[in-house]
């Protein structure tokens, strides 16, 4: 049933691609491809700025027009973005969804149009309107996360080890896959006395960070240090993500910590305040996922429905949405430590060697 919908949706954004040269939803530049509305979530960190570029560029240097669309956060702004997108009659939608339950509604009716779906990152749950999603391998992110904290803290001695963990939002179908990718690592661990969690918060519903939010982490990090840490030292701190590494970071300088006894802290997104901290020996390390092939193999994706051919996806498996298994395209993420900034970050071109000086 997906199949022939998708099949469908393809068709028709086909046609109404072909049809649709003098459309003028889209913002500025771009040809007569069609329009592409995309929705991301937030300004607020630098990741999702540099998506929204990559995939504005790379839509309008292949004849699309592109409403590019930011959130700030607040889902009713998100979803009536969306709406304004679907009434506009764009040909397509790609949403990076802030609530990945929230854009139910609007969503049916972008299918009454036949407006193909790519869920961009983040999956879109609990809803069959989905028909693609390009994001990184998730799992795989908190694998890399949780090794990187292992070694950080070998490297510092020998264990056990004190550490305490952090998710992210739990309305970001992502934040499961990195927690469940890094407990993967740390749960033996755990249960074999080599980590200790003195906090004892270890499950998720009490690790996250509702909408990924830096400030709720510094202050949840205060909290653990001021209720648990009166006589020992935290000596690593398993974070999701680099906005929350900052946070965390503060909290602990705040209460004496320095760059000679700060905790192994991870991270992920490779943020330029990050990259920084990295090289001034605070934050122990970051993933690398890179926006730039992640925009491309949207991109590649929707030229593909456009041209009525069947997209490329490497998963049919993992991302069950909770009423479909969403076809998926995965990249892989990398880890970036001290060593690895210049050959991965610089080298790559992502960022020039001035721009992460830190
Ligand atoms: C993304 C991460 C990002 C986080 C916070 C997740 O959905 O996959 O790259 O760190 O959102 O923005």
């Amino acid at each position: 049933m997906r199949k022939v919908l998708s099949i469908i949706a393809a068709g028709s954004l086909a046609l109404a691609l072909a049809a649709c040269g003098s459309d003028d939803s889209g913002s500025d530049a771009g040809g007569d491809a069609g329009t592409v509305g995309v929705a991301m979530p937030t300004k607020s960190s630098e990741r999702w700025i540099a998506d929204g570029n990559n995939i504005k560029e790379q839509l309008e240097d292949a004849g699309y027009s592109v409403d590019l669309q930011y959130a700030e956060d607040d889902i009713p702004t998100q979803v009536s973005q969306v709406e304004n997108m679907v009434t506009k009659g764009v040909d397509i939608l790609v949403i990076a969804a802030i609530d990945g339950t929230a854009l139910g509604d609007v969503l049916e009716t972008a299918e009454s149009q036949d407006i193909p779906v790519i869920a961009y990152d983040r999956l879109i749950r609990e809803s069959d309107t989905v028909d693609y999603y390009t994001t990184f391998d998730n799992f795989k992110v908190g694998v890399l996360q949780a090794e990187s904290l292992v070694e950080g803290l070998k490297a510092s001695g020998e264990g056990p080890y004190n550490v305490e963990l952090f998710a992210g939002s739990p309305d970001d179908n992502n934040a499961t896959f990195f927690f469940n990718g890094a407990m993967s690592v740390l749960q033996p661990m755990i249960d074999s006395g080599e980590i200790v969690v003195p906090s004892g918060q270890t499950d998720f519903e009490q690790v996250a960070i509702l909408r990924w939010d830096p400030a709720t982490a510094q202050k949840r990090m205060e909290d653990i240090l001021t209720s648990t840490y009166a006589s020992e030292k935290v000596q690593g701190v398993l974070s999701p993500y680099d906005g929350l590494s900052l946070g965390i970071i503060a909290a602990l300088t705040g209460n004496g910590y320095t760059s000679a006894d700060l905790p192994v802290v991870t991270g992920q997104d490779a943020e330029v305040q990050s990259v920084k901290s990295i090289q001034a020996d605070e934050q122990y390390s970051t993933i690398f996922k890179d926006t730039r092939e992640l925009a491309k193999v949207t991109v590649d994706m929707i030229k593909a429905i456009g041209a009525d051919e069947e997209p490329e996806v490497n998963d049919t498996e993992t991302y069950d949405n909770g009423v479909i298994v969403v076809p998926s395209y995965l990249l892989d993420p990398v880890t970036v430590t001290k060593d690895d900034v210049t050959e991965v970050l610089v080298d790559s071109g992502y960022y020039t060697e001035d721009e992460i000086q830190p």
